[in-house]
C-alpha cells in the first residue's frame, strides 16, 4: 500500500517541503507520497481526523496551524509543550496522533553544520513569533550562556521566558530590549554576541518587506556569526547586512532541510538522506525564483 504523509498549512503552495521529502522517499525506495494539503482555519480537526487512516504515516504542519495541532493531537512530547506548537505529527498505532517539534533539532543542526559553537556565548534575537520560541529552546539546550531579545511587540519578547526558563536544563539568561538599533542596549548586546539570530519575516521574497532587514550593517562586527532563519532568498538583506561588516553569513535552508530530516526519521524510521534532501531543496528554490522572474517580464 502506498502510504501518504501530509502536510497542513495555509498557504501551502509555496512550500518545498513537499520537494525535498519526495526526493528523500524515493531515494531510499519508501513507498509513500508527501502531500502538501490547503487546509483553511476551521478545517484544522477535519484534517487530523483523515490523518488517523492507516494509509497515513503522520504530517508536518506549518504556519498558522502550529498550535492548534499541538492542542488537538492525542499525545506530545516535552519539546513540542515546551514551545507551545508542533510542527510534526505521526501516526502511531490505532491512529493515535503524537505530536512533536522538529524545529528545535533543525536550528541546532544548522548552526552546528555551520561549526556555531553554543555553550556559553551571549547571543542577540531579532523577532519573537513562533519559530523564535524553537530558536530560544535550542539555545538553552546548547547551553548559550545569555539572550537578549528585540521584538516590535514587547510582550512577544516577554513572553520567551517561558521557554527559557522552564525544563530541566540550566535556565537561559533572558533580557528583553526595545527593537531599536539608536537606543543603547541593543547596541551594547550585539557588540558583546557572538551570534546574532534574525527570525522576523523582514527580508522575505514575496513578503511585504522583501528589501528590508532589522539591523544594518554597522550593528555587526567581523567574526559575529549571524543567523537569518528566513531562506529565500538565500543572501537576504540581513545577511548581506552582516556579511557587509565581516560577520559570517548563515541562511535559513540549514534548519528547514534538517527540521524536516528529523520528521522523515519519525515517519520512517530511517535515516534521512541529507544530501538528497538539500540538493532538492536548492534545486525547488532555484525553479521557484525562476518562475518569478519569467512572470515578472
Ligand atoms: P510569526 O510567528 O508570524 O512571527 C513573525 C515575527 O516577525 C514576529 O516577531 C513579528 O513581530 C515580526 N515582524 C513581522 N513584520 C514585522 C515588521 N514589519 N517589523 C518588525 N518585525 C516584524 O512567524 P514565525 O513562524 O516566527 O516565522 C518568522 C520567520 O522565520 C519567517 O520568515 C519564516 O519564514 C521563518 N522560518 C523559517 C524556518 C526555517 O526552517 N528556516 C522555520 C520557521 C520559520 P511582532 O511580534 O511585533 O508581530
Amino acid at each position: 500500500m502506498t502510504q501518504t504523509i501530509a502536510l497542513l498549512g495555509h498557504p501551502v503552495a509555496h512550500s518545498i517541503s513537499p520537494a525535498f521529502q519526495q526526493a528523500a522517499l524515493d531515494a531510499l525506495g519508501v513507498e509513500a507520497r508527501y502531500e502538501a494539503w490547503d487546509t483553511p482555519p476551521g478545517d484544522v480537526p477535519d484534517a487530523l481526523e483523515r490523518l488517523r487512516d492507516p494509509a497515513l504515516l503522520g504530517a508536518n504542519v506549518t504556519v498558522p496551524h502550529k498550535l492548534e495541532a499541538l492542542r488537538l493531537a492525542d499525545s506530545a512530547d516535552a519539546v513540542a509543550r515546551r514551545i507551545g506548537a508542533a510542527n510534526t505529527l505521526v501516526r502511531r498505532e490505532d491512529g493515535v496522533l503524537h505530536a512533536t517539534n522538529t524545529d528545535v533539532a533543525g536550528v541546532q543542526r544548522a548552526l552546528a553544520d555551520a561549526s556555531v559553537a553554543l555553550e556559553g556565548v551571549e547571543v542577540v534575537l531579532i523577532g519573537a513569533g513562533g519559530a523564535a520560541r524553537a530558536v530560544v529552546a535550542a539555545l538553552r539546550n546548547g547551553g548559550a550562556r545569555s539572550l537578549t531579545v528585540a521584538n516590535r511587540t514587547p510582550e512577544r519578547a516577554e513572553a520567551l521566558h517561558e521557554v527559557a526558563e522552564e525544563g530541566d536544563a540550566p535556565p537561559l539568561e533572558l533580557r528583553v530590549c526595545p527593537l531599536d538599533v539608536a537606543a543603547g542596549p541593543l547596541r551594547a548586546a550585539l557588540e558583546r554576541a557572538a551570534l546574532v539570530i534574525h527570525s522576523t519575516s523582514l527580508g522575505m521574497r514575496h513578503g511585504p518587506d522583501e528589501a528590508a532587514t532589522p539591523l544594518p550593517a554597522d550593528c555587526f562586527s567581523p567574526g559575529q556569526a549571524a543567523f537569518d532563519l528566513v531562506y529565500t532568498p538565500e543572501r537576504t538583506p540581513f545577511l548581506h547586512a552582516a556579511g557587509a561588516a565581516g560577520a559570517r553569513p548563515i541562511g535559513g535552508l540549514g534548519m528547514l532541510v534538517h527540521q524536516g530530516a528529523e520528521s522523515f526519521r519519525l515517519w520512517t524510521g530511517l535515516e534521512p538522506p541529507l544530501e538528497v534532501m538539500f540538493e532538492a531543496a536548492r534545486a525547488a528554490l532555484a525553479a521557484r525564483q525562476g518562475v518569478a522572474r519569467e512572470s515578472k517580464s
